[in-house]
């Protein structure tokens, strides 16, 4: 039988603070009634804003709060090789393309080419990738690849929707921004032609999640509801890659005072700060509402 098995996946490129003590409690619990593991993930793909000191200070909030994890402990800068054997399988099967535009020349060419029509924009309001690079012959970009241009791996999404052919679900126990759940249907088209690797960032975290959760064994994915539509793109992922598919439960964000979503540059809600203050893990389990 499969022990249900759950994860905590955060970036150390700042502190946590109450939402993401939320998220974790709330994890913990979880995984403690369906009898299963609950696995910690340090998502530091991004090598120039993630630090071993945030790493250290997570490590100590987490204790603190008294929330154990299995190990291994994951972290995604030590498996940079499992992302581009991915990415290698997507190009292999030519469902991404290089991309060369900037964002800046994205804006130029839409305020150029665009049709007066307002220019679609994905679920978090950036504006679709145009259509230019996915039209290139495979000469062209060929030859400005070798002539060393920059660019970022973007899947194809019309390439995409085609190999898989037909509906992408995944069963939902939380809920959506608009109160979603059962089962939904994913609507990958909505994000465009999404990035999957940078020249800057060699695996984006669209890739690694939907890797990470298959090599973790992950049965259920539990965080913010601000990752609801991106499940479409990581559904998507696992079908094109045949990974296994978790359940998810999207949950609650916990808000500031100002009714908007905490930041990891907010001083007065991060642990420590509220730690050093003299708060206890009861404290905080109350302040979140578990
Ligand atoms: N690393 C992400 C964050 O800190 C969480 C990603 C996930 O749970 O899928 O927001």
């Amino acid at each position: 039988m499969t022990v249900p098995t759950f994860r905590f996946a955060p970036s150390p490129n700042g502190e946590l603070h109450l939402g993401h003590a939320y998220s974790a409690l709330l994890n913990a619990r979880m995984a403690g009634e369906a009898g299963g593991w609950l696995l910690l993930r340090i998502e530091d793909i991004d090598t120039e804003r993630c630090t071993p000191e945030y790493e250290r200070g997570i490590r100590t909030d987490l204790a603190w709060l008294g929330i154990e994890s299995e190990e291994p402990v994951r972290r995604q800068s030590e498996h940079f090789d499992d992302y581009g054997g991915a990415l290698q399988r997507l190009i292999d099967e030519e469902l991404v393309y290089p991309a060369f535009m900037s964002r800046g020349e994205a804006r130029t060419w839409i305020a150029d080419n665009g049709t007066g029509e307002p220019w679609p924009r994905d679920p978090d309001g950036a504006p679709l990738y145009p259509p230019r690079d996915r039209e290139l012959s495979t000469g062209e970009r060929r030859a400005r690849m070798a002539a060393g241009e920059a660019f970022s791996w973007r899947l194809d999404m019309a390439a995409a929707a085609g190999y898989v052919a037909g509906r992408i679900d995944w069963r939902e126990t939380g809920a959506g921004p608009d109160g979603e759940t059962g089962l939904i249907q994913a609507k990958p088209e909505a994000w465009g032609d999404v990035v999957l690797a940078r020249r800057d960032t060699p695996a984006s975290y669209n890739l690694c999640v939907v890797v990470d959760d298959a090599i973790q064994g992950i049965t259920d994915v539990v965080r913010g509801r601000d990752l609801f539509h991106a499940t479409s793109v990581h559904r998507l992922l696992q079908e094109l890659l045949g990974l296994p598919v978790p359940v998810y439960h999207h949950h609650d964000l916990v808000m500031g005072d100002d009714g908007r979503k905490l930041s990891k540059s907010r001083r007065d809600t991060a642990l420590r700060s509220l730690r050093d203050a003299g708060a206890t893990p009861d404290d905080i389990r109350r302040m979140v509402g578990l």
